[in-house]
């Protein structure tokens, strides 16, 4: 007699992800790279531009072109969700402060998220917040502590930068990363706020102590600066001197101990191969000359760059680094006694070094959005920066959403 099948075990449902804040999908493609397999039931957001983008992308994720406190409890039951991904909006949220963040209107739905948690028919079993540095000291910070803590959750907070996994890009971001008990982490959580990966302790370990060593160093092995302009600075071991460009010697050795660093990668492996038109991307004769003293600039085999922020393309002043193209001309001979030139000498001296910005592309590459992410393209070129600079380094938040579910 045959023996009766055995019942096939029904496959586990994927968890359901809600993705609010969603911008462009950064949190998504991060889900997408952890290899988690889940499915995000709703992007949430407000902002029909970033919507646009996300549908372009993900045409098969269901939007919600609303505000988050828009949404009813009904609605939030209904989508049962298991976890939730989040960036809410990046404002001021320091205690220093005049401690307007949680009076702050743009930070309603956020207390509307923590209301509507404790109250859900089920509780997601995973949390992952994304903020500005900053956060981890506001009120709005302790409100969500507060609320995790009552709700059962386990928790573990952070401060990472890309740089961290060997990117060349800081963005030093807040995150949180909870999941409900009796569930645990695979990490010892603790009360700090962790400045690295768990399991890269090593990686940073060097990376710091090289770093360290290089501020440090004997001002005489100090390789590569122009031993023209500075031998008397260094003579006097006065490291705040200004050397040229408004920059000092500590900063000047920063910037070579980060680019000597090869366990970051260089520039060049996120630059797209050759630009069809480069001239959206030429920096405006005036702003060059008003801001070329702070203009953070890279070349292609430097391993550094700063954060790129909503206003780059259309402000120069911190918004992220520029690309010096001519990779033949130093930073030192073109600044050199550039405070006594006239305008169009200044002009003259700028243009050896073929500055552009990096296109939208390039710091998308840099953020690790994957090849295949692309905009619309009616998105103009001021749309693509503004939403770039507020989303995410997908490869940060991947390997967050690893640890938080294995
Ligand atoms: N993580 C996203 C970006 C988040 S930036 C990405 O990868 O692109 C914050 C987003 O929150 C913005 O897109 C903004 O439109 C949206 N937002 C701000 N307040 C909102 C609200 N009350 N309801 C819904 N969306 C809101």
């Amino acid at each position: 007699m045959m023996e009766p099948d055995a019942p096939t075990p029904r496959p586990r449902p994927r968890p359901r992800v809600l993705e609010l804040y969603s911008g462009i999908g950064g949190m998504h493609y991060a889900l997408k790279e952890s290899c988690i397999a889940a499915e995000v039931v709703a992007a949430v957001d407000i902002n029909t531009v970033a919507n646009e983008v996300y549908k372009h992308n993900f045409p098969n994720t269901c939007i919600y072109p609303k505000t988050i406190e828009g949404m009813t409890m009904d609605e939030f039951n209904k989508l049962d969700f298991d976890m939730i991904l989040m960036s809410p909006p990046c404002q001021p949220f320091t205690r220093l402060g005049t401690q307007k963040d949680v009076l702050d209107s743009r930070i309603k739905s956020f207390l509307y998220i923590l209301d509507v948690l404790p109250s859900l028919t089920k509780r997601p079993k995973y949390i992952l917040l994304e903020n500005v540095k900053g956060f981890e000291t506001s009120v709005a910070r302790n409100k969500l502590i507060q609320t995790l803590e009552n709700c059962r959750y386990s928790y573990q907070e952070f401060l990472l930068s890309p740089t961290l996994l060997g990117i060349p890009n800081s963005r030093l971001r807040y995150f949180l990363i909870a999941k409900l008990q009796p569930g645990t982490f695979c990490i010892q959580t603790s009360n700090e706020v962790l400045k690295q990966f768990p399991d890269l302790d090593s990686m940073e370990a060097s990376y710091i102590s090289s770093f360290s060593q290089m501020l440090s160093a004997d001002d005489n092995n100090m390789e590569g600066i122009n031993a023209d302009c500075c031998a008397n600075e260094i003579k006097n071991g006065r490291d705040e001197t200004v050397l040229y460009k408004l920059e000092t010697i500590k900063h000047v050795k920063q910037k070579q101990s980060q680019d000597n660093n090869s366990s970051m990668q260089m520039i060049q492996g996120f630059l797209e191969e050759e630009l069809q038109d480069p001239s959206p991307y030429f920096i405006s004769t005036k702003s060059l000359l008003r801001y070329a003293l702070i203009l953070d600039i890279v070349g292609q085999t430097c391993r550094r760059s700063v954060c790129f922020t909503k206003g780059y393309g259309s402000y120069v002043e911190g918004t992220g680094s520029v690309l010096k193209t001519a990779s033949d001309v130093e930073l030192a001979s073109v600044f050199q006694s550039f405070e006594t030139l006239s305008e169009d000498e200044k002009l003259t001296q700028l243009a050896k070094l073929k500055l552009r910005y990096f296109t939208p592309r390039e710091v998308a590459n840099l953020h690790g959005f994957p090849p295949e992410f692309s905009f619309p393209e009616k998105i103009s070129l001021k749309q693509r920066y503004r939403l770039l600079g507020n989303s995410l380094n997908i490869h940060v938040v991947a390997k967050l959403i690893k640890l938080m579910v294995e």
